[in-house]
């Protein structure tokens, strides 16, 4: 029996780790101010140019696996955290090429992780559009379809048109979102009793 006790070097590996982690947590923003990094909205207003990895702890080195000592902090919540002055010290800061090199490494490092979150994103919005594409269309031609039936079919063509597979769960939920009558925008289906789905506006 092991204890974990968290204390890891922190590496590149960890700190991609931790990266997503946090985005997953807590959302792709950062912690204290809740703005996002750039290139995910348009607003200039609203958004900062990337997120790093901040020990809540302060200790570098506490890395536990369980992801608590982890956020994701923007440059200036960063910055005032470290208490370190956002505009140039008057005192020669020794370690200042060391941070710059820093700072750039890990902007690199992180535009990397973004892009794998994007287009993750991207996947699963794909996928979203194109059963409910499938959906529309056997709705239309059958006027009615056996829930079970539409996911079966549905995964079939995710399968035939990406080359990967989608879990009917994850159809399911799609389906159960869009029949939803609380979220107003995707009402457009109903599922009746017999668990079959047909336009909502054919009752
Ligand atoms: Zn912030």
């Amino acid at each position: 029996m092991t204890r974990d006790t968290g204390i890891r070097p922190y590496t590149p590996a960890i700190r991609e780790e931790a990266y997503l982690l946090c985005a997953k947590r807590d959302g792709h923003k950062c912690k204290n101010c809740k703005r996002v990094p750039a290139k995910q909205v348009k607003n200039p207003e609203l958004e900062v140019p990337y997120l790093t990895v901040d020990h809540i702890d302060g200790n570098e080195n506490n890395n536990p696996a369980d992801s608590l000592n982890w956020q994701l902090l923007c440059q200036s919540c960063n910055n005032k955290k470290r208490k370190m002055p956002a505009k140039r010290d008057t005192k020669p800061d020794k370690f200042a090429r060391y941070k710059q090199y820093r700072a750039l490494h890990e902007r690199v490092s992180m535009s990397e992780v973004t892009g794998a979150i994007s287009r993750e994103m991207d996947k699963n919005d794909r996928a979203e559009m194109e059963f409910r594409r499938f959906t529309e269309e056997a709705v239309a031609s059958l006027s009615e379809v056996k829930e079970s039936v539409l996911l079966d079919a549905g995964a079939m063509n995710h399968l035939r048109k990406f080359k990967e597979n989608i879990s009917q769960a994850t159809l399911a939920r799609y389906l159960a979102k869009w029949c939803n009558p609380i979220n107003g925008d995707y009402e457009r289906f109903k599922i009746d009793e017999r668990q079959h789905i047909r336009r909502s506006r054919d009752e």
